[in-house]
């Protein structure tokens, strides 16, 4: 997680109390006896109300106010047709059910404390920040508590509430607009247009995150919260990293769906790796995801070739999964389910088809190589499980062979190699019905590997 931390120092008297409040909400019509009216108008109000017009009406929101402070849940609306009162609400803490206001005043810089705050943002400084009193319901207690208002180095405003010396919550201030009208290639520009999506829960800031996801770049051109789209050239730096966020969100959805694999941290990936040189950069490790932009002469837009942004991802769910090496026969074990999982979202058998420039893809996982003729080399090795698991999946169907797969995947570990993943899958076999186990061994037995 990309999480910065800022050291917010204020300082403050603190003073605190809690009651039992009782809470009402009522509300008068005009044509009504006077008794919730005058109610209302009895409550003591903070500061001057908002004020709007619509029609010949002139709208007002205020809140309550108690012995000074804030009352944070509380709100008076009041409603005036042609300066005459047409109707009043409020919710509000009824006074009287607050027996003792603490008399002590909070005696400004009487004390000092430090507090972290962690946000998201980077770099992360407070630009303006002020504090007051305020009285809050939380967990059903009237409490007071400092709120801290502040400003971002991004523009962002942000509240946050400290009991005491200790941070409550964090509340961003303002209508969140967090959907954007984006433009990508859904399955690559080899295989589809360029389209209009509309991606939501969106945060933008140097990066582009959801709660899944978080894209960063090297690029020089930074993204930033103001953007009115993400609709942009291919050319431009930022659609790498609106290509990318896509295409790793989608994988995450598809994990979920179709394997049941959450992730409880979010996948990082950065784009332009190496800016401004374009390099052919595209590898896992420890939860971040790496894109050069490609060098034209061996790969070109490689972070909009799905099936390199898929293969990588599931590098993840590998790592999470067995923690597979990445060298030797475990890692074509790696590369080898990799491969198979890609291909099976893409359902189509060639890796690399809209990066690779020097063929019509890198690799294929549709072949036909034994067991024993191993060569010991990375990718070639890999081929052996993948071209496995994918006649498995022709023969046996999508959601069966990705069971298959996943479960002994899921039986691995750094030291597997070839003979381990064999006894791993004939144990997850013996679970499967037996006409399944009849269309599975055939094929192990025909490439060389042992079943039972
Ligand atoms: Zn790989």
């Amino acid at each position: 997680m990309n999480k910065h931390l800022a050291i917010i120092l204020i300082g403050f008297g603190f003073w605190s109390c809690q009651k039992q409040a009782e809470i009402q909400s009522i509300e008068w019509r005009f044509g009504q006896s006077g008794e919730n009216l005058q109610k209302i108008s009895s409550l003591e109000l903070f500061e001057k109300p908002s004020v709007i017009f619509y029609k010949n009406d002139r709208i007002e929101f205020n809140q309550q106010s108690l012995k000074n402070q804030l009352v944070e849940t509380s709100y008076v609306k009041k409603v005036y047709a042609s300066n005459e009162l047409k109707s009043a609400e409020a919710v509000f803490i009824e006074p009287r059910s607050v027996k003792v206001l603490n008399a002590k005043p909070a005696t400004r810089n009487e004390k000092r404390f430090v507090t972290k705050v962690s946000h998201e943002v980077a770099p992360l400084y407070l630009r303006n920040y002020n504090s007051e009193n305020v009285l809050k319901l939380h967990k059903g207690v009237l409490k007071d508590f400092q709120a801290l208002h502040y400003e971002l180095n991004d523009g962002t405003l942000w509240k946050a509430y400290f009991s005491g010396q200790r941070l409550v919550s964090i509340e961003k201030q303002g209508s969140q607009f967090n959907e954007f009208t984006a433009q990508v290639y859904p399955l690559g520009p080899k295989h589809s247009d360029l389209t209009e999506v509309l991606l939501k829960g969106l945060q933008l800031n140097t990066s582009v995150s959801n709660q899944y996801v978080l894209v960063d770049s090297e690029s020089s051109q930074k993204m930033t919260s103001v953007l009115p789209h993400l609709k942009f050239d291919p050319k431009d730096e930022r659609f790498d990293q609106v290509q990318v966020f896509y295409y790793l969100d989608y994988i995450q959805t598809w994990m979920r769906e179709n394997l049941s694999v959450r992730f409880p941290e979010k996948l990082n990936a950065v784009v332009d790796v190496g800016y401004p040189d374009k390099t052919n950069t595209a590898f896992y490790f420890q939860n971040k995801i790496r894109f050069g932009r490609g060098d034209d002469v061996d790969y070109g837009m490689l972070a909009s070739d799905p099936s390199i942004v898929y293969h990588e991802s599931f590098h993840a769910l590998i790592d999470g999964m067995a923690r597979l090496p990445f060298e030797k026969e475990g890692g074509s074990l790696n590369e080898g389910f990799a491969d198979f999982f890609t291909c099976v979202v893409l359902n189509r058998p060639f890796l690399g088809e809209t990066a690779y420039l020097k063929g019509p893809f890198k690799r294929t996982i549709q072949a036909n190589i034994r067991l024993s003729e191993k060569t010991g080399g990375l990718y070639h090795d890999s081929q052996i499980l993948s071209s496995l698991l994918w006649e498995i999946k022709e023969k046996l169907g999508k959601e069966k062979s990705l069971k298959l797969a996943t479960d002994t995947l899921s039986k691995l570990n750094p030291n597997s190699d070839f003979n381990h993943f064999n006894s791993q899958i004939i144990e997850v076999i013996k679970l499967m019905p037996a006409k399944d186990q009849e269309i599975v061994n055939p094929i192990l037995a025909s490439r060389g590997f042992n079943y039972e």
